[in-house]
């Protein structure tokens, strides 16, 4: 085990979805959210602070807050998919506005591509997302196997 590249890892049935959306695109996010409620309800919900809030004022769907995403809500969601705590993410940013918080919002991507995170950035990828077979059941997925990396770099370095 130590001394592969990859281990398998596993995203459980219920997944532990992050909902973010950038100020503009958050109507488009809690209307998608109130389409998908059904299947969204048998998931763990979280989500950044002002997101979380609205979605659960106008959908009832209980979500998670943490703190809002420029102040470092995203960086927290980051941090929960390097902890395997978050294992599924929506995304619905705003590809026409700059961001105050962009170094964060590309944290947050780059982690999630790291650790083979499905994430979905707007509504036709996220429509896919949420109707796929895997939504039902369990995935497998190969992630970085850091503990030989670490290993690696220390006896490189
Ligand atoms: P918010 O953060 O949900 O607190 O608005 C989202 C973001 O801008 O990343």
């Amino acid at each position: 085990m130590l001394n592969q590249d990859f281990i398998t890892l596993t995203i459980g049935k219920q997944k532990n979805i992050a909902l973010i959306a950038h100020d503009s695109k958050k109507a488009e996010l809690i209307a998608w959210c109130a389409e998908h409620a059904e299947i969204l309800k048998q998931h763990f919900l979280c989500g950044t602070g002002t997101t979380a809030r609205m979605i659960t004022e106008k959908t009832g769907l209980p979500v998670k807050g943490y703190n809002s995403g420029p102040l470092g809500g995203d960086q927290q969601i980051g941090a929960k998919i390097v902890e395997g705590i978050v294992d599924f993410v929506i995304f619905f940013s705003d590809p026409l506005a700059a961001q105050p918080h962009d170094p964060d919002v590309k944290a947050l991507l780059r982690i999630a591509q790291v650790y083979d995170i499905p994430i979905a950035n707007n509504r036709a990828t996220a429509d896919f997302m949420i109707t796929s077979e895997f939504m039902a059941r369990e995935y497998d997925h190969k992630i970085i196997n850091f503990n030989k990396k670490i290993r690696d770099r220390a006896d490189t370095l």
